[in-house]
């Protein structure tokens, strides 16, 4: 077997030992988004998530569907109204001329119906790898890797490729050769909820984490340690 097998084969294992703990801990894979099984929500909000809070998202939402209920209202609704709604969520201008564009084709194109295809996908206005992902794993339980901002930091730190890559197409990429079939829609949810709760960005809890004995992260910390403290101890000339 060559060495880039059997690495790919260890990461495999460590992945499933990894996927089983966030299972027992978080045994619900929802969505952090409230999108109530309307995939066209799920759109527009995997949409006004950018840069965002999904809590906020959520907030904003709840007004957003109450002024304009279906994609036909929203395709045929007014920018400004849009704009205003959303604002909250930044990038507004941007974001409400995507979702209003993106509800108009999905009503002229696609007859309503969100497509099961990730390419498909991407042609909407302002859907991206992220999005696309979400809608194919959420909606039709197909195989999805979401690289949003916590799977690309606590995957990195568990050491499936290094943490300084940041980008989500490769990130994306190489965890599809890691995850089975089928699993990785919920391993990215559990994923957020872990980093939100855990292995946040600002100050990992790495003393209780259930994960620290796959953790390459935690690993070159403690040898890191080690050798500071050897050197310590060490005799002076
Ligand atoms: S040990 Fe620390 S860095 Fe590693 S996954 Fe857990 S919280 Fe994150």
């Amino acid at each position: 077997m060559k060495t880039s097998e059997r690495s790919l084969k260890k990461d495999r294992e460590r992945f499933s030992q990894i996927h089983a703990i966030l299972t027992e801990k978080y045994p619900e894979a929802l969505c952090a988004l409230h999108y109530e099984g309307d995939p066209w929500r799920l759109l527009v909000m995997g949409r006004l998530s950018a840069q965002c809070t999904d809590a906020r998202v959520n907030t904003v939402s709840e007004e957003l569907f109450r002024a304009f209920p279906t994609a036909k209202d929203m395709a045929e609704g007014d920018l400004a109204g849009i704009e205003k709604i959303v604002m909250p969520c930044g990038l507004f201008r941007t974001k409400a001329k995507n979702i209003k564009d993106a509800s108009r084709m999905l009503v002229d194109e696609y007859g309503g119906v969100i497509p099961n295809d990730i390419d498909e996908l991407l042609k909407f206005p302002g859907v991206g790898r992220k999005i696309a992902n979400l809608l194919v794993g959420d909606i039709y339980g197909g195989d999805a890797v979401v690289c949003d901002t916590h799977c690309i930091r606590v995957c990195g730190k568990l050491g499936f490729y290094p943490e300084t890559e940041k980008d989500p197409t490769k990130i994306e990429k190489i965890l599809r050769r890691v995850i089975p079939a089928g699993e990785g829609s919920d391993f990215c949810h559990r994923i957020v909820l872990f980093g939100r709760e855990v292995c946040t960005a600002r100050s990992p809890l790495c003393a209780e984490c259930p994960l620290a004995s796959l953790c390459a992260h935690k690993a070159k910390e403690e040898k890191r340690e080690e050798r500071a403290r050897r050197a310590k101890e060490a005799p002076h000339g």
